[in-house]
């Protein structure tokens, strides 16, 4: 069996110690490959050339311009490679082959979105009309960052991060999460061969609790990019405190789905269904918490709780299956606790909430899922399961300011604000809700579309800073002022 090696100092190498990690297939729970499990010391290694990379070597030396070409390569090697790159993306993940093949091209157009933005941003001219004098912003690259990622889109979340900071002019140090290693390590040999410097990128495989503080403490990385749950980005924000270095955090969400009486109900319900439901719930921007109108909310949950049942789960290459299982035994725990907690405190499941058995008992299956008389005072309708996993409120009023104040009260009612939909046919509802939803993207009348010229990020707890559009590239840039006299003369102030 194949085990997948480190990227350090431009070699592809074993842990220093020799440790391997057995990564699973979550559909059956088998092994299907092995990969290299870091250490400290590795990660100190990687530190180095990256660093010696930034202050000494080639990368920041070429341009733009190169970059971009680079990137615009790294995108056609991903379109041609799909298929491959998405069955391992399946393995590694459980999710559907169909959902594999989907997150490369998402991955491709994000390569190609910052390949374009190569001749976009050549910084500004200040003070043009003073005598004598240039003065100018330009943009830097920030150093050596640590890109730190999350297992549910592990290539997409490393491409948010890569492109941008590449085109920049960084080297980074890659840390996929520790299920989820394959196609970040596939990528790694994509950038080498499409011509990034080979000290520019580095990659570390295997837990995160070990290499993580090495990266985040270290005053020779300038700046951590995180994707990943709240607990952890809290550690890394403090750890990252003693050096001030940049950090940005994409956290979790329990994500508000708004639906008015007057939706386009079909599509409403629709979409209902895949904000929830799609990837098992297993994504940050997941419609995790529906708010209805109350006048409605017999009608929409009952048809949901029929498409729930009928949704086909299975393993990722079956004919036919609509979702995969969850990523590992551990993450089912999680969230068959959060349902166990919810049904404690007065929920009740009107869908789901039972491990299947039969030919799925083997994979980390669990069920969509509908947790019904839900009330703000429960755990289930702040915290994140990142799971499967649908809570029921309702809002009402006498009149249409009253429905709306009494929506947009309990959509904003969450310490996360990653994301959220408000489904209406009065345009300026839709409008006023829109803007007053404190969520960092906001869909009306549609659920989970986002494209890489626009920002992604969340407000509140779900963290800081944006990734995609010109805010993801600003993210990896210093700004630095030059100011040029070109006809010296003394300043005057003093007078001897
Ligand atoms: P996680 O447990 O926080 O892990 C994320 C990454 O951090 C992994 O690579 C992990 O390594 C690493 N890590 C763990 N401890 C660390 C430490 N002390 N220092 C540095 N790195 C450390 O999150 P996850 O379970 O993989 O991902 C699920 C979460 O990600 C959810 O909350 C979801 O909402 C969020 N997410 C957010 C977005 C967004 O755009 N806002 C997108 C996707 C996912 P190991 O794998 O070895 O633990």
């Amino acid at each position: 069996m194949e085990t997948l090696e480190l990227f350090i100092d431009g070699k592809f190498v074993p842990a220093k110690s020799g440790d391997e990690r057995e990564i699973e297939y979550p559909a059956n729970g088998q092994i299907h490959i092995r990969a290299a499990e870091a250490g400290k010391e590795d990660a100190k290694a990687a530190i180095a050339s990256a660093r010696k990379e930034f202050d000494t070597g080639n990368w920041t030396k070429t341009t733009y311009a190169q970059r971009g070409e680079i990137l615009r390569k790294v995108a056609n090697r991903l379109i041609a490679e799909r298929d491959e790159i998405g069955r391992m993306e399946s393995m590694d993940t459980g999710k559907t082959y169909a959902e594999g093949k989907a997150d490369v091209d998402d991955v491709a157009s994000v390569f190609n979105y910052y390949a374009d933005m190569a001749y976009a941003d050549g910084g500004r001219v200040v003070e043009p009309s003073m005598d004598g004098i240039s003065s100018k912003i330009v943009h830097e690259p920030v150093g050596v960052c640590a890109l730190i990622m999350p297992w549910n889109y592990p290539l997409l979340q490393a491409s948010w991060k890569v492109a941008p900071a590449l085109l920049a002019g960084n080297t980074i140090i890659m840390k996929p999460s520790e299920l989820t290693p394959s196609t970040t390590h596939y990528l790694t040999k994509i950038l080498i061969e499409e011509g990034v410097e080979p000290g520019a990128v580095q990659l570390l495989l295997g837990s995160g609790a070990e290499v993580g503080p090495v990266l985040t403490e270290s005053p020779d990385v300038d700046m951590v990019s995180f994707t990943g749950g709240l607990v952890t980005g809290r550690s890394i924000m403090a750890s990252a405190a003693g050096t001030v270095k940049r950090v940005a955090l994409e956290l979790g969400g329990k994500n508000p789905n708004v639906i008015f009486a007057d939706a386009d109900m079909e599509a409403a319900i629709d979409n209902a269904l895949t904000g929830i439901f799609l990837d098992s719930g297993q994504v940050c921007s997941a419609g995790s918490r529906l708010i209805v109108e109350e006048s409605i909310k017999d009608e929409v949950v009952n048809e949901l709780v029929k498409r729930a049942a009928n949704i086909k789960m299975g393993a990722s290459f079956d004919e036919g299956v609509e979702t995969g299982p969850l990523i590992s035994k551990e993450h089912r725990e999680k969230v068959m606790a959060y349902v166990d907690r919810a049904i404690e405190q007065g929920a009740k499941v009107l869908v789901g909430g039972e491990i299947p058995e039969g030919e799925l008992a083997e994979g980390y299956f669990y069920p969509p899922t509908i947790l019904g008389e839900c009330t703000r005072d429960m755990d289930c309708v702040h915290d994140e399961s990142f799971g499967p996993v649908l809570t029921v409120e309702t809002f009402s009023g006498d009149t249409d300011e009253e429905k709306e104040a009494n929506a947009l009260e309990i959509a904003n009612d969450t310490y996360y604000g990653l994301a959220g939909a408000v489904w209406t046919s009065n345009a300026g509802r839709a409008e006023r809700m829109a803007r007053a939803m404190r969520h960092g993207t906001i869909w009306i009348n549609d659920y989970h579309p986002y494209v890489a010229p626009a920002e992604w990020g969340g407000m509140k707890q779900s963290g800081n800073g944006r990734e995609l559009g010109p805010t993801g590239l600003a993210e990896y840039q210093e700004i630095k002022h030059i100011w040029h006299n070109t006809k010296p003369a003394p300043a005057g102030w003093f007078k001897n």
